[in-house]
């Protein structure tokens, strides 16, 4: 592209320090260009469209930040004197100056994109003003977003341009297919990396700020592709590339409105994700030395065809600067256009709300007409161990071949093939091309992307994930022990002793450490038949006598929970949140006294025509500011916080975390803590405390204090549902994590969302499910409770609360209740049950008083009584729920 030198000017035509100065910052955003040697543009710069404004308002001085999405209230105290920060900014462009020299103008574009505010945070430090630098206001009358918004929007927008909207998919079946962690993990980076390699394609073009969602800015793959273009990066690690965070849809500003060059650029990208899936398939072939004949090459190729499928839609937007699409031509789409036509005539354009809101009703349209391709070659063999929908292509089997290779197909025994290890195929299984290719995908990613991320890559096993918190005991408390025990290990293993990353929590306390595989701590597994079935390898009887002896010392502390969780979030409403419904009073964008100072006319105008929200509200439009602020919280949340959650403060593992989207392992001694700390941190209830995340429901603003500096999150008027799945470590993971998708739907199918669902799965096959809001009517927090109730069932010192508890209320109710579950007796009555039941469950230290006896069942009525009741009366609900706390405490009990 060569309008990198007009993108720059764009992007520095107006100064950040806006805010500091509303005053002549125009001279100021010259001089800033001046300093890093940009031309000036005598060209047009396209109007954006904004919250509606009357230009006679005098600017207001930067005392507060408005929520863009929940119109929350964030009051900002500066104590320099503007010179003093306006000199801070003007040091920075001086410094940005000298780095310029040498780069070309995509460089310099790229590099001022990625590092601006970097660059300036640290000049700033212990500033009172640096702290709201990523919020810096476009308009102090109107602070509901930030300048960065602005910059990119106006240096995306051209005289002519068109929204794009991009996916790939299948998303869910296709992760979902995974015998193995690994499977799910890495089918979720396929995904995310082969959606950006179409968004590298267009930033390749266009520049980063084409992409309007999601936020690029800091992503780590955004972050890998500017190190290939040569990019100095203030913050990065290269360890960061580890969890995928690119969504499996984007929405871009193209600039052409000419639909055979929209069509061409949507080729090109699917062409190039294509080419990215078969270049892994030859990658993973030629570093295995596998050299497949014509049939079956045949047969792979015609499998690997079948992933992913692509949807992408345009709507033309301007022309030479004119609106394209007359807002008739959105009849189609919308059941009422009217209010938009008169918008439409006082903003003097198509409000983008309609824009964006047809392109998204359109990309709906289109997939529901999805096609089916017919598979090329005949699928008639054995089906393949993981998807068990195509044939088996590779297999490894040291017994029966015969299972495989009667049907008469073309496949390729890998059996004895010392290239592929039994991490990529087990003995016994059979992959067809797509499962394999997914399986060693890290073969692929060591080539494309880093080597030294993904060379020794293991993704911690269910067992692993079951035992982390039994780990952590064991080396705080019985280190030498422990040693011991890797010792024997190792000596009966030999080359096949299993070393595997640990959870990134334990990372630190595992130094000087070898980390052995969590199947390996479980005793039922140390059995001669099935160590020789997983590794391979025949082993001394004696030899692993005396590892189930050391065994057995480690246990003395505890023993290992054969029970895990799989959490998968999602945000609520994101549609509707995209198509603007759920905006927040338009009021809520101003200034104090600014929408007050409007004329009567003007606000009549908007309080006639503008849209209402939920609550009865007029509210503001989605313009592209709101929508890129949307991006931006998303953002925050995924790379900001939720990893923090997971990874940093507990004992968890992250598949995938990007959007509004976050999926993960957990171990189950953490997972009320994580469930209740994501939900939070989505819509900002949450403050960061010596380090740490902490829940704080009274955080109204929608900003979040975190490293120094405030950031975006979606606000507290955006909800979120969790699916849960606690299952034992060898129950198939493809069942968990089917499991885990469907709770969360049954999550999102309670009235008013914003709830999650568990499915506690026994190894037996017996399923509890338990669902709750997040919030009741008489809890502020459901997890809070249970937590309190983990408290009692654990004992507090005054009393312990007996797991025997559980089956008395199942049993005591079990006649009064309706087949639903539904509770069919009085409150009162219903009170007076529990209580009775709770005072022949509790036991206490010998010596305590009656009284002190009689404090313990009220506090443990005072959390058991209002859940009760918020979960709907529901008696069945209840005891799950009580069931799933109980087994987090003492689990095999
Ligand atoms: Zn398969």
């Amino acid at each position: 592209m060569d309008d990198w030198e007009k993108k720059l000017f764009t992007f520095l035509y107006e100064p950040v320090d806006r805010c500091i100065d509303p005053e002549g910052y125009m001279e100021r955003a010259k001089r800033y260009r001046e300093l890093l040697g940009v031309r000036e543009w005598e060209a047009w710069i396209p109007p954006v469209e904004e919250t509606p404004f009357p230009p006679e308002i005098c600017p207001s001085p930067f005392r507060e930040l408005r929520h863009p999405l929940s119109g929350g209230r964030l009051e900002v105290h500066i104590d320099e004197e503007k010179d003093e920060i306006l000199k801070i900014f003007e040091d920075a462009y001086k410094e940005l100056g000298e780095r310029f020299k040498g780069l070309s103008e995509e460089q310099g574009f790229l590099y001022l994109w990625r590092n601006l505010e970097e660059v300036i945070a640290e000049k700033s430090p212990g500033t009172t003003w640096g702290k709201y630098l990523p919020l810096f206001p476009a308009d102090t009358r109107a602070p509901n977003y930030a300048i960065w918004e602005r910059l990119r929007i106006l240096s995306a927008l051209e005289d002519n341009c068109s929204l794009f909207l991009f996916s790939i998919g299948p998303v869910q079946s296709f992760i979902a297919q995974a015998r193995k962690t690994q499977d799910f993990y890495l089918g979720s980076y396929i995904l995310s990396y082969l959606t950006f390699m179409a968004i590298e394609e267009v930033v390749d073009r266009y520049g980063p700020v084409s992409i309007v969602y999601p936020d690029l800015h800091r992503q780590p793959l955004m972050d890998w592709f500017l190190q290939k273009k040569r990019i100095a990066l203030g913050s990065f690690k290269d360890s960061m590339l580890l969890v995928p965070t690119i969504p499996n849809r984007f929405v871009a500003i193209i600039p052409t409105v000419k639909s055979d060059k929209l069509k061409g650029l949507a080729k090109l990208l699917m062409e190039k994700v294509r080419k990215s899936w078969e270049d892994a398939a030859s990658a993973i072939l030629k570093a295995f030395a596998i050299q497949p004949d014509p049939d079956v090459e045949k047969k792979l190729n015609s499998q690997l065809q079948e992933f992913p499928y692509f949807h992408w839609v345009a709507i033309p937007w301007r022309s030479d600067g004119k609106d394209v699409v007359g807002i008739d031509e959105f009849e189609s789409f919308f059941a009422n256009l009217k209010p938009y036509r008169e918008i439409a005539r006082g903003i003097g354009g198509l409000p983008y709300e309609l824009l964006y809101s047809a392109l998204e009703r359109s990309m709906g349209a289109r997939k529901n007409l999805r096609e089916f391709t017919q598979p090329e070659v005949l699928e008639k063999g054995r089906k393949c161990s993981v998807c068990g929908e195509r044939d088996v292509v590779f297999f490894r089997e040291s017994r029966n071949k015969g299972k495989f290779t009667r049907y008469g197909v073309p496949l390729l025994d890998l059996t004895g093939r010392k290239e592929v290890s039994l991490k990529f195929l087990a003995d016994g299984e059979g992959l067809c091309a797509v499962c394999f290719v997914k399986r060693a995908f890290e073969v692929y990613l060591r080539e494309s992307v880093s080597r030294s991320v993904f060379d020794k890559l293991t993704f911690p096993s269910t067992a692993e994930v079951a035992c982390a918190d039994f780990k952590r005991q064991v080396l705080s408390q019985k280190r030498k022990e422990l040693q011991e025990y890797l010792k024997r290990a190792k000596d009966l293993f030999g080359e096949a002793f299993q070393e595997v990353e640990p959870l990134p929590k334990l990372k630190a306390d595992f130094r000087g450490l070898e980390n052995l595989e969590g199947e390996w701590f479980y005793e039922e597994n140390l059995r001669k038949a099935y160590i020789e079935k997983e590794l391979g390898i025949s082993v001394d009887e004696e030899r692993l006598k005396t590892l189930r002896e050391a065994l057995k010392t480690l246990y003395e502390t505890t023993r290992p929970s054969s029970y895990y969780a799989v959490i998968t979030f999602d945000g609520d409403d994101m549609g509707r949140w995209l198509s603007g419904a759920l905006l927040p009073s338009i009021e809520s964008t101003y200034a104090p006294g600014i929408w007050e100072g409007f004329p009567e006319s003007l606000k009549d105008w908007i309080r006639g025509n503008f849209p209402r929200n939920a609550d009865g509200f007029t509210r503001g439009l989605l313009t592209p500011m709101v929508h890129v602020s949307i991006s931006r919280a998303l953002k925050n949340f995924a790379l900001e916080f939720v990893g923090k959650i997971v990874e940093e403060e507990h004992l968890g593992k992250l598949v995938y975390s990007g959007g509004d989207d976050v999926l993960a392992f957990v171990n189950l001694t953490d997972l009320f803590s994580i469930m209740r700390k994501l939900r939070a941190a989505f819509s900002g209830h949450i403050r960061v405390k010596n380090g740490r995340i902490e829940v704080n429901r009274d955080n109204a603003s929608g900003f979040v204090e975190k490293d120094g500096r405030y950031l975006l999150t979606m606000g507290p008027k955006a909800t979120g549902s969790m699916g849960v799945v606690i299952a034992h470590y060898k129950t198939p993971l493809q069942l968990v994590i089917r499991k885990a998708f469907a709770m969360e739907r049954q999550a999102k199918g309670l009235q008013g969302k914003d709830a999650f669902a568990i499915c506690f799965m026994r190894r037996s096959g017996e399923e509890r499910v338990a669902k709750a809001h997040w919030r009741g009517q008489g809890v502020p927090d459901v997890i809070e409770a249970l937590e309190k109730l983990q408290t009692v069932f654990r004992g507090n010192g005054k009393g312990v609360l007996s797991a025997r508890f559980v089956q008395k209320v199942a049993a005591e109710f079990s006649r009064l209740k309706e087949k639903n579950g539904t509770l069919v007796l009085s409150q009162e009555l219903f009170e007076s049950l529990l209580k009775r039941l709770l005072r022949r469950s509790c036991e206490f230290p010998p010596g305590t008083q009656e009284q002190e006896k009689e404090g313990f069942v009220d506090e443990v009525f005072g959390i058991l009584n209002p859940l009760f009741w918020d979960l709907e009366e529901n008696i069945d609900t209840f005891v799950n729920f009580l069931a799933i706390v109980v087994f987090t405490v003492k689990e095999g009990e």
